[in-house]
């Protein structure tokens, strides 16, 4: 089995990404900057912030953290993101999700300027992407293409399934895949026989949420599976580690690729932010002329 190992990816792309970084400061005196807003103390989210706004300093781009009471009214909220979109120096928002529960998501992401939208999740920016004319990707799906194109896995024409729906990754990733030519199932929590169409699948993404439910028993000998889950149990055998949606120690012998967890998606989701900010750095300096 092929460990597509997204962590290395991740570290080679970053040092490419530094040298452009460095060419486009020197060249024309702008320091891309990335805004992130921390609402609530979540520990989780805590840990993303911190590890996105440190990379974009190890790679030469400018960070602020915002970090937002837990009570801040959606009213505050906006006000503070209305801020950031007026201010020069920043090309790229993001505000870290989940939201606490009295916030509309969709409304606050809606308030980025889609100019601005680091994380590709404004309604212009996902129209877009199912246009065919992508601007801003999420970064978590796009970070799987990534790597599925760093090992050369074609999907053009390929039997693949998506599990998840969500926004920030299931719909877009089946977007992706789409894009690329591939037949595209999406499955999620009211899908009757998941395995029917896991088993079935050349290509399996994983998106679920679900600590390690599925396990050789769901995938065809020689597909390529993509663990996009990231839990942290509390309780068993795997309490206070790091895993994803797969028990990815039975696919040895049976799968023909898959992504670790950790190691394989998470890395590259920070490398793709990175990239967006950048790209964004780039789309100001480009709509200014
Ligand atoms: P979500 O909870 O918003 O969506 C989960 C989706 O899975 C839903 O569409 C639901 O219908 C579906 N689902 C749930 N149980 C199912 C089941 N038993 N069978 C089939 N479908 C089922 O989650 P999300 O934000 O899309 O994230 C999914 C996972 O990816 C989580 O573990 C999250 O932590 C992880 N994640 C990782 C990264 C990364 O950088 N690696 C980034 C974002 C999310």
């Amino acid at each position: 089995m092929l460990i597509l190992d997204g962590k290395q990816v991740a570290r080679a792309r970053f040092e490419r990404l530094k040298v452009k970084i460095f060419d486009f400061k020197a060249k024309y005196s702008m320091t891309p900057g990335l805004a992130v807003i921390l609402v609530g103390e979540n520990p989780a989210s805590k840990v993303y912030v911190h590890n996105k706004t440190k990379t974009c300093n190890e790679l030469g781009m400018s960070s602020t953290q915002i970090n937002l009471p837990a009570t801040i009214s959606q009213q505050d909220l906006n006000a503070r993101i209305a801020e950031l979109n007026a201010d020069r120096s920043i090309h790229g928002i993001l505000v870290q999700l989940p939201l606490p529960k009295h916030l509309s998501e969709h409304k606050i992401l809606d308030e980025i300027l889609a100019r601005k939208d680091a994380d590709g999740l404004h309604i212009e920016n996902q129209g877009l992407l199912w246009a065919g004319r992508p601007r801003i990707i999420p970064c978590t799906p796009n970070a799987v293409m990534a790597i599925l194109e760093h090992y050369q896995i074609s999907v053009a024409s390929k039997r693949a399934v998506v599990i998840g729906r969500s926004q920030i990754v299931g719909k877009p990733m089946a977007s992706l895949l789409l894009s690329r030519d591939a037949s595209v199932s999406i499955c999620h929590s009211k899908t009757k026989d998941l395995l029917a169409y896991t088993r079935s699948a050349e290509l399996v993404i994983v998106a679920a949420g679900q600590a390690r439910f599925l396990g050789r028993e769901a995938f065809a000998k020689g597909a390529v599976v993509v663990d996009v889950g990231i839990h942290r149990p509390t309780s068993g055998d795997f309490a206070n580690k790091l895993c994803g949606d797969v028990r990815f120690e039975e696919l040895e012998n049976w799968v023909s690729a898959a992504t670790p967890v950790p190691g394989g998606v998470g890395p590259m989701t920070i490398q793709m932010l990175m990239e967006n900010t950048f790209r964004l750095a780039e789309l100001s300096l480009a709509e200014s002329k």
